[in-house]
């Protein structure tokens, strides 16, 4: 017992203290900056889940160098190694030539005016596959000079393909994939349009399979189906004049021809549909004989209605005249000729 106690000096005793209570406030602030660092990379790891499961990405090119710097998403966009070099003379090189000339246009602009621009654009990625893209930018100053664009790249592929098909279901008749209704009263209604660039046309032709009843009844509807889709498909291949072949009821058809065709032509088109059923259609296997009767009324500047209803009394007189035939509305006896109502 009782070693010999140094007795420290009051100054040292107050520097013990004081390097104790740094190194407590040091060992603090370390665990603060720990802290800190955790939620960071927390943050940047949600961030990063977040874009790849948005598929998109943030970029940057300065304007000096024309260097492009890429968040990872972007990389997995365009296909591409994380980390490689990219310059914008090599990334133009993915985008078709229109998509070029917008870009480059719009980023001018935006530069010009400081402020940004946004488009869509389909790419050809490094690995060959095509893909759409969103595409935001804004221009960064720095004491009022543009230094360097920032934005998004957005994966937008799946949105895109979703909007086809969406604009598909709206647009096309399910069964034949022909212009559905809809579609054609909207191209028919455009003749009453007065702007100059109109849609003009020269006939239309409403085209109505022959006693389809029967072929329903007899082979089932099944076989019906098939025959409504090869009508379609035949329709299709013979009348090259057309703008707008559709599908407007069960078993009847529409066409409009384009401005070109004169009466001789419209009805050598006339005989050619009625000819192209000589062939049967094959029913789900087994071969179908189908006919249809055709009326034709050709555009002479009357209104969408009476021309509808022009088409429907050819049509109207076709069947009447024993099927497998057409008729021109301006080539009908007065008395067949005055009927009235709406398209629709
Ligand atoms: P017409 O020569 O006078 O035209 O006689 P039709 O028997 O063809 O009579 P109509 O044109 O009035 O009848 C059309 C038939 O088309 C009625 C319906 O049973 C059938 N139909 C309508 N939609 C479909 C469909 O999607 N599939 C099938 N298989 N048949 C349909
Ligand atoms: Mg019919």
């Amino acid at each position: 017992m009782g070693g010999s106690r140094q007795v420290k000096s009051d100054e040292t005793v107050f520097e013990e203290a004081s390097i104790k209570r740094l190194k407590a406030i040091v060992e603090y602030q370390a665990a603060v900056i720990r802290r800190q660092y955790d939620e960071l990379q927390h943050t940047q790891t949600l961030f990063h889940r977040a874009c790849t499961a948005a598929k998109v990405g943030v970029w940057e090119c300065t304007l000096d160098n024309e260097m492009l710097y890429w968040s990872d998403s972007v990389y997995e966009i365009f296909e591409l190694p994380k980390g490689s070099t990219v310059t914008r003379d090599l990334i133009l090189q993915l985008y078709p030539e229109e998509a070029r000339a917008r870009l480059e246009s719009a980023r001018l602009q935006a530069i010009q005016d400081r402020t940004g621009f946004r488009l869509e654009t389909e790419i050809r990625t490094f690995k060959g596959n095509n893909r759409w893209i969103r595409l935001t930018a804004t221009v960064e100053c720095e004491a009022g000079v543009p230094v360097r664009l920032i934005g998004i790249k957005q994966d937008i592929t799946e949105e895109r393909l979703l909007l086809d098909q969406t604009r598909s279901l709206a647009e096309r008749d399910a069964l034949t994939t022909l212009s559905n209704r809809s579609i054609f009263q909207a191209a028919l209604k455009r003749i009453d349009s007065t702007q100059p660039d109109r849609n003009r046309v020269s006939a239309l032709l409403l085209i109505d399979i022959d006693n389809f009843k029967d072929i329903n009844d007899t082979h089932g509807h099944l076989v019906g189906d098939r025959c409504l889709i090869e009508v379609g498909q035949r329709l299709t291949t013979v009348v090259t004049e057309a703008t707008t072949i559709a599908r407007i009821g069960g078993d009847e058809f529409a066409i409009l021809l384009d401005q070109q065709s004169d009466t001789t032509e419209i009805i050598t088109i006339g005989r050619r549909i009625i000819a192209c059923f000589d062939a049967p259609v094959s029913g789900a296997g087994r071969p179908v004989q189908i006919s249809v009767s055709v009326g034709i009324a050709r555009f002479v500047e009357q209104t969408s209605d009476d021309l509808f209803f022009q088409a429907d009394l050819a049509l109207y007189a076709a069947k009447e005249g024993g099927r497998q035939t057409f008729k021109l509305y301006e080539q009908l006896p007065e008395s067949k000729n005055v009927r009235t109502g709406s398209v629709g």
